[in-house]
């Protein structure tokens, strides 16, 4: 069962995105953030950005953090989120394949290593930042509710997280 942890156990885990701090990330040596769209940020049926989104985008961009969204969202979906608020963002990412997260890497100019990836699924956003040599911080859901192609990685997921929780691995205290 080490695989499962190598591969699916993130970094950390945080309730909200918003409880990840620069003070936060400064002391883990994180100077870039790449984080998933739906249901990390907003739900997956919310077209636009809320202005506790827009906050902390500011407030890393402040203390000289960079960051990106990497969706699996279409060009639509994730243009008409970050354009209105000059967000840098990669769409229709193919997570958890490697691809999307090294390109921004690149595109941000920073190391893998001081890279977290954001993400509330385990089976897209965890799996493919560990593979890819990121840190990661699962987050929970924004909503109960997902589109139709994250059902089966829930499912999966589900089984994923009960093992974890038996070992004690992840306990979100609730
Ligand atoms: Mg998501």
């Amino acid at each position: 069962m080490k695989l499962l942890e190598k591969y699916f156990l993130p970094s950390d885990y945080v309730k909200h995105f918003y409880s990840i701090t620069p003070e936060y990330l400064k002391a883990r040596g994180i100077s870039a953030v790449i984080t998933d769209l739906d249901n990390t940020l907003v739900g997956f049926d919310e077209a636009h950005a809320n202005d506790v989104v827009i906050n902390w985008f500011k407030t890393l961009n402040v203390h000289d953090i960079k960051v990106t969204i990497v969706s699996n969202g279409n060009r639509t979906r994730v243009s008409g989120f970050c354009d209105p608020h000059d967000i840098d963002y990669i769409f229709s990412a193919g997570k958890p394949l490697g691809k999307s997260f090294r390109k921004a890497v690149r595109m941000m100019d920073v190391e893998p290593s001081s890279t977290v990836m954001v993400g509330d699924q385990l089976m897209t956003d965890i799996f493919g930042a560990n593979r890819a040599g990121l840190e990661s911080i699962l987050v929970l859901p924004v909503k109960k509710k997902d589109g139709w192609a994250t059902l089966l990685n829930r499912r999966i997921e589900r089984r994923i997280m009960k093992y974890f929780d038996r070992k004690g691995l992840i306990n979100w205290g609730e």
